[in-house]
């Protein structure tokens, strides 16, 4: 299947590591020219440009909190003023601030709701106004794409990181939402949920061998997903090979949304 992606513009927030650093590269390896959303990280996200322009594609690296809406506004700014247009964001940022329910501090849930909920809610409205305006150009047969990187959490829930799993499910509503009120105007609007990704994010749930392995009892394929795995996903509903799908979530984790506690007859 070719995916056709050649000279789009993608905004992919909080990827100058994992799971967005994947998407970043798998994008541009189709030909789309990136802006590498950090946070703090600046020199992570000019190594990925270094590695991405050393690969034959184009890339900018660009600070912005996407919890900040002046902070959000300059990004999409940045890309309008360097690309000329933009077809694709991926709402990626996130983070986890963990604590058991009665000790989580106020702090501790806004922070996450901050910037897994609203930095999404930020990023693809700025986004979607940019499409509004661009209509469908020439760039494939939508107006604009918008991937939302939500998680196995917005379904299961997760005693220890409520103000993770609180977002996550708000995100499932907020890209569903966002999928029927623009659809009318071709702007296409999906989630990816991944289940456990090799990242910074989980580090301690798969660096020790007896986490690792009790990690997999949740895994019905077998292994640890790579950032690879979400990346493929995220090129393909970019794609117009995904043009009538829109407001669909698609899991990927290696079966863990099947209940595999049940597998053994329950
Ligand atoms: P990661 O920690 O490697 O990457 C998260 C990125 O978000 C980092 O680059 C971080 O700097 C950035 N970020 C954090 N706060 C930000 C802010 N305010 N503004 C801009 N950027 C900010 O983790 P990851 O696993 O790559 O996570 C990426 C996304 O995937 C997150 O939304 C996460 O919830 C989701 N996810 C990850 C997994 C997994 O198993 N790794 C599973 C489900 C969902």
């Amino acid at each position: 299947m070719k995916l056709k992606l050649k000279g789009q513009v993608a905004i992919i927030t909080g990827s100058s590591n994992g799971i967005g650093a994947a998407c970043a590269i798998g994008l541009a390896a189709e030909g789309v020219k990136v802006v590498i959303n950090y946070h703090s990280s600046d020199a992570d996200a000019e190594e990925l440009v270094r590695q991405i322009k050393k690969s034959g594609g184009e890339a900018i690296a660009v600070q912005a909190d996407v919890s900040q809406e002046k902070d959000v506004k300059k990004l999409i700014k940045t890309c309008l003023k360097t690309y000329g247009h933009l077809d694709i964001m991926v709402a990626n940022a996130g983070l986890q601030v963990d604590a058991s329910f009665t000790s989580m501090t106020l702090k501790q849930w806004n922070k996450v709701l901050e910037v897994n909920l609203t930095g999404q809610f930020l990023a693809c409205r700025e986004a979607a106004k940019v499409f509004r305006k661009q209509g469908v150009h020439q760039h494939g047969r939508s107006a604009g794409k918008i991937i939302c990187m939500s998680s196995v959490h917005d379904e299961i829930p997760w005693a220890g990181h409520v103000n993770y799993a609180t977002a996550k499910g708000g995100v499932k509503m907020l890209m569903e939402s966002m999928a029927q009120e623009l659809a009318p105007e071709k702007i296409r609007v999906n989630a990816i949920s991944p289940g456990a990704i090799q990242t910074d994010i989980n580090r301690e749930a798969w660096d020790d061998p007896k986490n690792l392995k009790k990690l997999l009892t949740l895994i019905p394929y077998g292994r640890i997903g790579q950032g690879e795995d979400v990346a493929n996903v995220c090129a393909f509903l970019c794609s117009d090979a995904a043009d009538y799908i829109t407001g669909a979530t698609i899991y990927v984790d290696g079966g863990m949304m099947l209940y595999p506690g049940f597998a053994d007859n329950g």
